[in-house]
């Protein structure tokens, strides 16, 4: 039966990893979904073959029906845009877990001194458990704050004490691992009590939330991916505890593709890991639709002008962002371009790396709506292109947009490389108001001379257009 369990723990794996190459591309990304929960599927199986003949089948019937219940619906309702905290619930409810499983293994041990049947437990149990323990709570808490961040129900401007917040959090770490020590030295004395592990978990719980909330909103979707790569690490140290291989290695993939897509994140938002640690950015702290100044006027259009701007073009770019993602306004920009093509104009995507709210958003809505992939280009690639451009078309794009990180080196984005839409002979934006996007600061673009600003929902707009040039 153990080397069933183990074989069904190496398909287990083998399917992770194929389904996680899966995720590399729009086209094979929910066959690899699928994969990877069928993996996921194989090994809770393989673990309830393992525990065979324990006598406590109920609870873990009943532990998998309140996962069912409380992950399934969620999953299934949250919109595209909503998927950041919906990572971040799940995130911190496997922190959480990890932590819950070092506390039972605690429990179980008398403070790791002795196994019911006597067997001591080896350093690696005790290590492993300790360090799922740390890392689980400041996981579980941190993950709290960043989903009440996203989902607005905590503000997302940056909370913090000021110069203290630093001392404090070292203290707080300092603190978490010397329960630990104590916890460990009372390993080999009949074990420590258990308010040390209580302390331990505080501890590292108020470590999480003062990491998190001096962090501004813009900075969350990092930050998740941050705790996700911890969760991951803390559920590979809980699995050397547990001695189960399928923790092991699912968390070792969760921790390196965390690890991976942090990098990457920061890397397209030019922000170093450290300075989102130390927080302080974004969160709409900007007074939305200042403008930055009293006397900048930004000037309307019409579907109708615009319709009229772009059927006589060479060439239009869309430019897409979270708004369009808002709108839903795929498959009607997708409508929108096939006139204009029909008309003899060339039309391509520019993609930003964080345009939307997560990294492949736009790439996943344009593939929805059937836009062929060789439309779609990279920044890097489309950004020498924008200068013999006739219009660029912004559809719900803001800070992805903003020339400030380009030329003003007191903008808080200063440095994020942008799409340098501003360099198009003319810009239409299509928004519904002057309000600034994620990272709460004011745009230049809306209010240069070549730009004009088609206000309204992005579906309505790319609809009136459309309209407009059916009866060119
Ligand atoms: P932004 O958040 O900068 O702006 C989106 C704009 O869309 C808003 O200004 C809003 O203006 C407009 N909008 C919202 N709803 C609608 C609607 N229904 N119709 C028309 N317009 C709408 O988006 P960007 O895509 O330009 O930039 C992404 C931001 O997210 C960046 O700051 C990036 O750093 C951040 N980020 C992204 C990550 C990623 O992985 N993609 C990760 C981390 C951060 P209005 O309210 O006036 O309509």
């Amino acid at each position: 039966m153990d080397n069933l369990v183990n074989i069904l723990y190496i398909v287990a794996f083998s399917l992770f990893i194929y389904g996680l190459m899966g995720l590399t591309g729009p086209k094979t990304a929910v066959r690899g979904n699928w994969i990877a929960a069928a993996g996921m599927g194989l090994a809770v199986v393989a673990t309830l073959i393992s525990v065979r003949d324990t006598e406590n089948w109920i609870l873990i019937i009943a532990g998998l029906v309140v996962g069912v219940v409380l992950g399934v619906p969620p999953a299934m309702r949250t919109k595209m845009t909503e998927m950041p905290q919906l990572v971040a619930a799940f995130n911190g409810v496997g922190g959480g877990t990890v932590a819950l499983i070092a506390w039972a293994e605690f429990l179980d041990t008398t403070g790791f001194s002795a196994f019911k049947h006597g067997e001591e437990p080896t350093v690696h149990i005790i290590i492993g458990s300790l360090f799922a323990a740390i890392i689980g709570s400041i996981s579980f808490w941190g993950s709290i704050i960043a989903f009440g961040k996203l989902q607005e129900i905590l503000p997302g401007r940056p909370i913090g004490i000021g110069k203290l917040q630093q001392p404090l959090n070292l203290l707080l770490l300092v603190g978490s691992i010397a329960a630990a020590v104590v916890i460990g030295i009372g390993a080999a004395d009949g074990g420590a009590p258990a308010w040390v592990m209580v302390v331990l978990l505080v501890l590292a719980g108020i470590l999480g939330l003062m990491v998190v909330l001096p962090i501004g909103g813009a900075d969350m979707p990092v930050v998740i991916s941050l705790l996700n790569a911890l969760t991951g690490l803390s559920a590979a140290a809980a699995g050397l505890a547990l001695n189960n291989t399928a923790m092991i290695v699912a968390g070792m993939i969760v921790g390196a593709s965390g690890t991976i897509l942090t990098n990457l994140m920061a890397k397209a938002m030019n922000r170093s890991i450290p300075a989102i640690v130390a927080g302080g950015f974004g969160g709409g702290g900007t007074a939305p639709g200042a403008g930055g100044g009293e006397q900048k006027q930004a000037k309307a259009t019409s579907a109708a002008d615009a319709a009229i701007q772009m059927a006589y073009a060479n060439q239009v770019i869309v430019v897409p962002g979270y708004g369009m993602a808002v709108a839903q306004a795929q498959h009607a920009v997708k409508e929108m371009a096939a006139l204009l093509e029909a008309k003899g104009v060339e039309v391509k995507y520019a993609i930003h790396p964080v345009a939307g709210r997560m990294p492949g958003h736009m790439n996943v809505l344009l593939a929805e709506a059937e836009v062929s992939y060789d439309a779609l280009k990279e920044m890097d690639d489309i950004n020498g292109e924008f200068s013999r451009t006739d219009v660029a078309l912004v559809i719900g794009a803001n800070d992805v947009t903003n020339p400030a990180a380009r030329e003003d080196s007191a903008s808080p984005i200063y440095g994020m490389p942008v799409l340098n839409v501003d360099q198009a002979k003319n810009v239409i934006v299509l928004k519904r108001s002057m309000n600034s996007g994620f990272a709460g600061i004011d745009n230049p673009l809306f209010y240069a001379d070549h730009t004009s600003m088609l206000f309204g929902d992005a579906k309505k707009s790319v609809g009136a257009v459309t309209e407009e040039l059916k009866a060119l």
